[in-house]
């Protein structure tokens, strides 16, 4: 597996600049294995084990390159580096703020969309995820404005929903009904505002959207709003 040199870890992980970094380790405060590292030259491989192996000021390490996080993305809040306001990145620790990698969600949600976000620095995991070539289901709650007429689920599974301003039908999706006005929908695609935008198709209106399940993940009722969980390898790549 890759390998950096220790001061380039710690500057790469948001511990500081290289310089701080080399301060660190000249006042001791890197652990690995138990006992003090403070050379920055020292090679160290990225094995998914290093933060169990390596402390730094009596902590953690923070996970290596290839994190992924599952955060349950509460209303409020955008899938940005750049907007104004309350970003999703504020919901993690400070220092992964400065990570690099950087991290980047997997797709967006809307601002007032709830739920199922990943995160992660891993280019090759985001592209499998987003890319249209995949179809990698994701499944909505939506709660409506109004009764459902009946006719939804037929028109979702068509093929041939036509959304305003857009050329391509939407792919089939599915919709299951939980009550009047609500519902699941699963869809394959990530068009803006999709779901919002296909129950405006058929008359309806969305008060609220909460997604639950990306591909072969769901979102555990025990994570609370702003709350994330880092994922195994594993998990990670059982998405696609
Ligand atoms: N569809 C929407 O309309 N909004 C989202 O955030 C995701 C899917």
């Amino acid at each position: 597996s890759a390998s950096l040199r220790l001061d380039r870890l710690l500057a790469n992980l948001g511990y500081g600049t290289r310089s701080q970094a080399q301060q660190l380790l000249r006042a001791k405060r890197v652990r690995l294995d138990g006992s003090v590292v403070d050379d920055g030259s020292l090679r160290i491989a990225l094995t998914p084990d290093l933060s169990e192996r390596m402390s730094v000021n009596g902590e953690k390490l923070d996970p290596p390159p290839g994190l992924a996080l599952m955060l349950n993305k509460p209303c409020g809040v955008t899938c940005s580096h750049k907007e104004a306001g309350p970003l999703v990145y504020d919901l993690l620790p400070p220092r992964y703020r400065l990570r690099e990698p950087p991290l980047s969600t997997v797709g967006r949600l809307d601002k007032e969309t709830s739920g199922l976000l990943l995160i992660t620095d891993d280019g090759a995991l985001l592209h499998k995820i987003i890319s249209p070539k995949n179809h990698v289901p994701k499944r909505y709650l939506a709660t409506l404005e109004s009764s459902l007429r009946g006719d939804e689920a037929g028109i979702f599974a068509s093929g041939r929903l036509m959304l305003e301003g857009e050329e391509k039908p939407l792919l089939p999706a599915t919709l299951e009904v939980i009550s009047p006005t609500s519902a699941y929908v699963t869809v394959t695609e990530g068009r803006y505002h999709q779901v919002r935008r296909m129950f405006a198709a058929v008359g309806n209106h969305v008060v609220a959207l909460h997604r639950d399940r990306v591909g072969g993940l769901e979102l555990p009722v025990s994570l609370a709003p702003g709350e994330f969980v880092g994922l195994g390898v594993a998990e990670a790549a059982a998405v696609v």
